[in-house]
């Protein structure tokens, strides 16, 4: 299918992006690498009358690594964070993560910002910025706030974004520790039937701090407070790690579709969670 008819528009500032997307309100739509709206459009689930096209605005491209803190520009591409040294060096999951995520074609164009803004249970980065507890910076016509990606997602394709909102940047710590981004897919260039990123810190064989978020698994990325609660102050014995698998299967709430049943999924879960931890804890 073709989409329906739309008005193309290509702003150079965030402001006249955001005045569009006031404009025209529920009609308009940011189109950042168009990888998940342009097939939405073609097949009439996305309605479309004003494609607020990002690619011309600069200042929404780059990565900074400030000290501590690192600052993505939205427009930055999957494949830009795979080919930054400086990122892999202080976040390296976030290379990790990228290079499970579809295939070269789409990582050259694909955008984290539309990555995350998107709401696709199904994608990747979501899960990974819960996991490294990032913030988002977001500006509308009423200004720039920040929202925390834990708190962002609310339901499949619902999130804290207003329409009139553009996602500027994506912003977290350095993470500490070692780190895992695990994925079960059914083939090369797919999106997961389950995945987990994990961070885990170990002071003198003990866990002293860990992060862990689900992608797939729920209608949201699900941050999994309960499993990090069981790993931390354990050596990561064989007890603690049953107890973090249980509470993440107890977190998820998975459905039945063509990637397998929900006991299935619930399996798969546990199965990369584990992996991912003990790959976390050995680079701990
Ligand atoms: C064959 C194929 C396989 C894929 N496999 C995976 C996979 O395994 N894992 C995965 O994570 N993804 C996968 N994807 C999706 C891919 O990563 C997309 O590129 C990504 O989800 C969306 O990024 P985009 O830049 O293309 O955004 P777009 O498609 O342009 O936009 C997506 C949504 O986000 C909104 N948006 C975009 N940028 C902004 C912004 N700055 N501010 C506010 N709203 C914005 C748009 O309005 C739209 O609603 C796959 C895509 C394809 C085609």
């Amino acid at each position: 299918m073709i989409p329906d008819k739309f008005d193309y528009h290509r702003p150079e500032s965030v402001q006249d992006a955001v005045a569009l997307l006031a404009r025209y309100g529920e009609a308009a739509r940011a189109i950042a690498g168009g990888h998940s709206l342009i097939p939405m459009m073609k097949l009439r689930m996305a309605d479309v009358s004003h494609l607020v096209d990002l690619q011309a605005i600069g200042a929404l491209k780059g990565i900074a690594v400030d000290g501590g803190t690192i600052t993505i520009g939205a427009m930055t591409t999957q494949h830009e964070l795979i080919a930054s040294e400086p990122l892999a060096r202080a976040a390296p999951i976030l290379r990790e993560a990228a290079l499970q995520i579809a295939d070269p074609q789409v990582r050259y164009v694909g955008t984290v910002g539309g990555n995350v803004a998107n709401g696709d249970p199904g994608n990747d980065m979501p899960g990974l910025m819960q996991c490294l507890d990032a913030t988002y910076v977001l500006t509308g016509s009423g200004g720039t706030r920040e929202v925390t990606a834990r708190d962002f997602y609310e339901a499949a394709y619902f999130t804290a974004r207003a329409d009139d909102e553009l996602l500027v940047a994506i912003r977290f710590a350095a993470p500490r520790g070692g780190h895992a981004y695990e994925k079960q897919k059914r083939k090369i260039g797919d999106y997961a039937t389950a995945a987990a990123a994990v961070l885990i810190a170990m002071e003198g064989g003990t866990c002293s701090a860990a992060s862990i978020a689900m992608t797939n698994l729920s209608d949201t990325p699900v941050y999994c407070a309960d499993a990090v609660d069981a790993l931390v102050g354990t050596r990561l014995d064989a007890a603690a790690l049953d107890a973090a698998v249980a509470a993440m299967q107890g977190a998820i709430d998975p459905q039945e579709d063509n990637r397998g049943p929900v006991d299935f999924k619930k399996h798969v879960a546990g199965v990369v969670l584990r992996r991912a931890i003990a790959r976390a804890a050995s680079r701990a």
